[in-house]
């Protein structure tokens, strides 16, 4: 693999992209970026500002404005900043999760985060995490793969991760707000979330995350 070319992981929410794309990164000494993170920070600050998530102008607007970056912590962990502030743990809060959708769905808010995305990887090196990398941020990355499970075992990996944080959530409103996200993203009318054409789909509803992440190596090695 030419080692300055960039992995694409998309899929659905709660599938297990990012425990796999930050394995992948670092295994092979890459930068992690989880654009999913930078569309929640978007949509903690119209929740914050009290932007209605139909003012599309008004939500194109913010994201224009606002400064996210995305930070290595102390620890080796990721950390969020919105106009320089952390966010890493409010932009995961269930009110966050519950209109993400409809601020990514915005054409202006796309825009802006796209370019930022693509900016992000320019010299390579990268392993982006989201739902349209592989289709629209990154088209040409060598390694694409779309990740996906059952909506049953993606409410409960996500419910798992969040009790390891101490926030639980309802199974039964956990699925829901799973489907209702797929639908959202799967539906709207730019860069939804679809497989790129040249993607390996991978189901991991029964996979290890070690199995997932060799799959991935596999194909680096041989791309
Ligand atoms: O990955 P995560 O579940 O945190 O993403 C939150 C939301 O951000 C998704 O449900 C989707 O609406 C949006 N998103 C997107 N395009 C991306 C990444 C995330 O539209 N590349």
């Amino acid at each position: 693999m030419v080692l300055n070319s960039n992995i694409a992981i998309d899929g659905p929410a709660g599938a297990g992209k990012s425990t796999v794309a930050k394995l992948v990164a670092r295994k092979l000494g890459f930068t992690y970026i989880d654009t999913g993170a930078m569309y929640r920070a978007i949509a903690l600050k119209a929740l914050n500002d009290e932007v209605s998530m139909n003012d599309v102008s008004g939500l194109a607007r913010l994201a224009k404005d606002a400064a996210v970056n995305l930070e290595t912590g102390p620890g080796g962990e990721i950390r969020v900043l919105l106009n320089g502030k952390d966010v890493t743990e409010q932009i995961r809060k269930p009110e966050v999760s519950r209109v993400v959708s409809l601020v990514a769905r915005v054409p202006g808010v796309r825009k802006q985060l796209i370019e930022m995305q693509k900016a992000l990887a320019e010299k390579g090196g990268v392993v982006m995490e989201g739902r349209d990398i592989g289709t629209v941020v990154l088209p040409e990355a060598k390694v694409k793969v779309f990740l996906y499970a059952s909506p049953k075992e993606r409410a409960r990996r996500r419910r798992e991760e969040l009790a390891q944080k101490g926030c639980y959530v309802d199974s039964f409103k956990m699925e829901e707000e799973i489907a209702e996200r797929d639908r959202m993203d799967s539906s709207r009318k730019i860069n939804p979330l679809v497989p790129a054409p040249d993607a390996e789909l991978i189901d991991c509803s029964s996979l290890t995350v070690e199995q997932v992440v060799n799959i991935i190596m596999e194909k680096v090695c041989h791309s």
